[in-house]
């Protein structure tokens, strides 16, 4: 059996892989120059657990599972976090901090309950209550060098696929013969158009901060649950990003071509106003954060996400006879799919 994958993110290269190991001839498209050159190398970085998304099942228990499968079946491609605390905030979150901490024990999440007095560097009044999980950092720069050597003369980098033709017996990409194809491009091959319905494309900004000298290295914060915001660190422990759900977000789009136009005019003058709107909804919770952190520079990604206030983030296959749709959730979602994918073609 000889598949195409097209994309080389966390799924193309996670499913590629799998599939080599099974025996099977797979040839991996990338458009780019290198592996997990968009949202894969571009992205706050975290495995979660599911402790965002108090507002979809699927997606904690998608994201609960694969992180613990991730740190079995990648251990050098994540590291802890030494300290990781979700707040909820008094006001401006959509559930109070009660239902907050029972929804995740009811999903069997391991947390404890953290008293705020122990936290010194918080506007402690703005807040109902905090907790303390497990979550890790994803190491992009392993993970990239991991799948290179992994997928050694099985990726065509620098070919954008443009011609794609799905028959009954066989599918055709740029005039090549496969028996199956998996579009792990999270959205952005036409034929996708099916669940345009469903889902839209989101150019997004995160700002990148150092954090200002002192021995400790400053703990991952995140606000729940609603349009609050994070600071988590990357594989350097004392670089964080800084992701808003107000002010992350660039556009809503209708095409990932419409997205990628959106990134390409961004100005510094718009980094600029971000910035300072993203510091400005930082501020009255944490009032120190300017002098603990420097500004470093932007990142910017493509979300495809589906539409919906629940924030469903789970990840879904879909399946058109020989042509195999990934609709991305979050990295740690990668055994989700290959899972069914190894169903569907083994
Ligand atoms: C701002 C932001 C923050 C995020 N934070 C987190 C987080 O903290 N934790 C987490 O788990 N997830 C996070 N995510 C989600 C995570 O990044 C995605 O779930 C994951 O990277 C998707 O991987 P992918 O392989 O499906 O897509 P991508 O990494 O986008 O890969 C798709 C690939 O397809 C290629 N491609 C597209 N068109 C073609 C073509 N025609 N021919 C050939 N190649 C093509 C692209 O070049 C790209 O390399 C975040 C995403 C964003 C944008």
């Amino acid at each position: 059996m000889k598949v195409a994958i097209v994309g080389g993110g966390w799924y193309g290269c996670h499913i590629a892989s799998s599939l080599h190991a099974h025996g099977v001839e797979v040839a991996l498209f990338e458009k780019n120059g290198r592996l997990f050159d968009e949202a894969s190398g571009n992205n706050q970085f975290r495995l979660h657990q599911g402790l965002h998304y108090a507002r979809s099942a699927s997606t904690r228990y998608q994201s609960r599972d694969g992180y613990h499968r991730f740190v079995e079946r990648y251990p050098k491609l994540s590291r802890t976090v030494e300290s990781n605390i979700y707040l909820v905030p008094k006001e401006t979150s959509l559930i109070d901090y009660d239902t907050y901490f029972s929804i995740m024990l009811s999903s069997g999440i391991n947390l404890d309950k953290v008293p705020l007095n122990s936290i010194d560097w918080l506007n402690r009044s703005a807040f109902e209550g905090a907790i303390r999980c497990d979550e890790r950092v994803v190491l992009t720069s392993s993970a990239r060098a991991h799948f290179e050597s992994r997928l050694d003369g099985l990726v065509r980098l620098h070919h954008r696929v443009t011609d794609l033709q799905v028959r009954d017996d066989k599918v055709r990409i740029d005039g090549e013969h496969f028996d199956y194809m998996i579009d792990a491009t999270w959205g952005a091959l036409s034929f996708h158009a099916t669940r345009d319905q469903q889902v839209f494309y989101e150019p997004t900004l995160l700002l990148y901060y150092r954090q200002r000298g002192g021995d400790n290295v400053f703990p991952a914060v995140t606000l729940v649950d609603g349009a609050l915001w994070s600071v988590y660190p990357t594989e350097d422990d004392r670089m964080f990003t800084l992701s808003s759900v107000t002010h992350t977000p660039l556009a809503n789009c209708r095409s990932k071509d419409e997205a990628y136009a959106v990134l390409a005019d961004v100005t510094s003058d718009l980094v600029a106003r971000k910035r300072a709107l993203m510091e400005k909804e930082v501020q009255p919770y944490m009032p120190e954060f300017l002098e603990r952190f420097e500004f470093v520079g932007p990142q910017f990604a493509i979300k495809t996400k589906p539409r919906g206030l629940s924030e469903n983030r789970a990840c879904g296959v879909d399946v058109q006879g020989r042509y195999i749709g990934v609709q991305s959730g979050k990295i740690d979602n990668i055994f989700f799919a290959n899972d069914r994918i190894l169903g569907l073609l083994l």
